[in-house]
């Protein structure tokens, strides 16, 4: 599907994860439609949702919406806070060892008295459908492909690749170096042949390196982080960040007025990174369940 042309008020192109997404999304359907005629299972994903984080239960609401309207089953598993280590490994057993199971996904943050790590490790890596299991982690560092990738990184990926955006050669500068966007995401573009600088918080000049770039993906959380002077005339600016002004208004790391003047292409915030990441979950359910289940 050709995505529309849409544009700045500078004109650069408007990379929109909300067209990037139904496009997608529309794919999706039409393969669960033709999965479904032919009598096979409906994948189910399965959300485990711990605590009463407002955030979180917006955040499952939304990815579990988004599923069922391609046509794939979810549950919600809503434990109380105060659940045990060994009751939360209890149920991840349950999960991986059922048949019907396609894709796990635990909600974070946890509790604090549940470690994080412990738990992702725990979700089988054929159902990891958020992509974080050190082994899907570790089979995306060497180049081997897992079928399952962290979804904002893959997201991002998918973006810019349906946007015509190339790789090859190209100077990219990532700020981030979390394990869920930045690390990944920087991997994903060495694989795909651009030259990758990876910066953090303690970067000496972030300007300085941010000024070379083709390529910027920011996800720092820092709202207006990244100034739109700082960027080299036509850059592709991807900006995952997700930030709430005082005055409830959300907006990312780059400075979005002053960087599309300068940027050939750019993401919005709201309406980039975002839906992309909920539509790559919905993305892994469906090959997670072909892969498992030889559909
Ligand atoms: P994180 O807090 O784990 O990592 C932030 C990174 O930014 C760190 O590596 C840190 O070194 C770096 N950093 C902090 N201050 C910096 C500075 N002044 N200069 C340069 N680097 C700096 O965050 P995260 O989980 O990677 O998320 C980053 C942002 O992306 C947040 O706004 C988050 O809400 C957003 N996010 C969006 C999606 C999505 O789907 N759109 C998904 C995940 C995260």
């Amino acid at each position: 599907m050709t995505l529309r042309d849409q544009r700045t008020k500078d004109g650069a192109r408007l990379l929109s994860g909300l067209d990037c997404s139904a496009a997608i999304k529309a794919e999706l359907e039409l393969e669960l439609d033709a999965l479904s005629a032919a009598g096979k299972p409906v994948p189910q994903l399965v959300v485990v949702r711990v605590g009463a984080d407002p955030a979180s239960a917006s955040y499952v609401k939304s990815k579990r919406k988004a599923a069922a309207a391609v046509g794939i089953r979810t549950e919600e598993y809503h434990l109380d806070a105060s659940i045990t280590p060994g009751d939360l490994t209890a149920l991840i057993d349950r999960l991986n060892a059922d048949d019907d199971v396609d894709g796990i996904l635990l909600q974070l943050p946890l509790p604090s008295h549940l470690d994080d790590k412990l738990f992702l490790n725990q979700i089988r890596p054929d159902k990891d459908v958020d992509g974080f299991h050190p082994m899907n982690m570790g089979h995306m560092l060497t180049g081997s492909n897992p079928l399952l990738l962290p979804c904002t990184p893959r997201g991002i990926m998918e973006l810019m690749t349906r946007y015509g955006v190339t790789f090859s050669g190209k100077k990219a500068v990532v700020i981030g170096r979390s394990n869920i966007v930045g690390k990944p995401v920087a991997v994903l573009l060495t694989q795909a042949n651009a030259t990758v600088t990876l910066c953090h918080s303690r970067t000496a000049s972030l300007e300085a390196e941010v000024r070379g770039a083709d390529l910027l993906i920011a996800a720092v959380g820092v709202p207006h982080l990244v100034k739109g002077e700082w960027l080299k005339e036509g850059a592709v600016v991807v900006d995952a960040g997700i930030n709430r002004l005082e005055s409830g208004k959300l907006v990312g790391d780059v400075d979005f007025d002053a960087a599309q003047a300068h940027a050939s292409a750019i993401t919005p915030v709201p309406g980039g990174v975002g839906p992309m990441t909920v539509t790559m979950l919905i993305l892994q359910t469906l090959i997670a369940a072909k892969a498992r289940r030889n559909l």
